[in-house]
């Protein structure tokens, strides 16, 4: 579904993602974990091409949306990789909300300039979605009158306005006060339950250990486990794992 083969990432010297291979099946909610500076978010950033790669490739339902052969871009098909792109959806770990325009402008902007949908053709829907994150009464405040927890939650329905094949989130709670991280979770469980896929950088292990199919554990650039929670959680391969996971716990 979302196959990422050998990609690899430099910044300069520094290789940020090193031959990393993950594959994420229909319907899979797998989280990322790993210590600060490990290439959580450029392996994300890498996958919705904020990044380019300059190794390996990625392809979405079978179809490449970026590929690098020795070193050069393969050259691949402009409506395939768009077609690609638009399955991603993605939430950042601070919103990026547009502060310019109502809640329910935030959601109705992207399918009207990238699908050229009317406003009406829209709009029902996008009330649905902020019905379903529980901000159905916010549709037209902005978004400096909100919460942290209902910024994210409104990042999260617009990102399903698009509604993408899969959701690719970075640390959507680590911006929030704690007693605010609950709510986006809970988002992000309700879309686990109805088998939305979702690739997920987290640093909530409950999130990981409770939600996820299977929780992936990077560090400098490379995977080094690649598990079902159960297994990472209580008996990971690596001595660096358990170290990280006393850390947090
Ligand atoms: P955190 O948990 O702190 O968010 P992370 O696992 O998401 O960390 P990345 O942000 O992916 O880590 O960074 C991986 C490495 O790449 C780090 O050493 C970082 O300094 C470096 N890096 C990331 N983006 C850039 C950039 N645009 N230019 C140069 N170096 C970068
Ligand atoms: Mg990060």
């Amino acid at each position: 579904y979302l196959d990422i083969r050998s990609v690899s990432k430099h910044f300069g010297e520094l290789a940020a993602v090193k031959d990393v291979s993950l594959q994420v099946r229909k319907g899979e909610v797998v989280s990322i974990i790993g210590p600060s500076g490990s290439g959580k978010s450029t392996l994300l950033r890498c996958i919705n091409q904020l990044e380019l790669i300059d190794g390996g490739e990625i392809a979405i339902e079978g179809e490449r949306i970026i590929a690098v052969e020795d070193g050069d871009r393969v050259k691949l098909p402009e409506k395939q990789v768009r077609g690609g792109l638009k399955k991603l959806g993605m939430v950042f770990q601070h919103f990026n909300l547009f502060p310019h325009k109502s809640v329910i402008e935030n959601l109705i902007e992207a399918p009207m300039v990238v699908d050229r949908l009317r406003r009406s053709e829209i709009e029902p829907y996008a009330r649905e979605l902020l019905s379903k994150v529980g901000l159905a009464d916010k549709a037209d405040a902005y978004p400096n009158r909100l919460s942290g927890g209902q910024k994210q939650r409104v990042a999260i329905a617009r990102a399903l306005a698009m509604k993408p094949d899969i959701l690719l989130c970075d640390e959507p709670t680590s911006a929030l006060d704690p007693e605010l991280v609950g709510e986006v979770l809970a988002v992000l469980k309700q879309l686990a339950g109805e088998h939305m896929t979702m690739l997920v950088v987290t640093h909530e292990m409950s999130f990981a250990r409770d939600v996820c199919d299977r929780v992936v554990f990077m560090d400098q650039g490379g995977i080094i486990e690649d598990a079902s929670p159960e297994k990472l959680f209580s008996d990971p391969d690596h001595p660096r794992i358990k170290l990280f996971l006393r850390k947090m716990l």
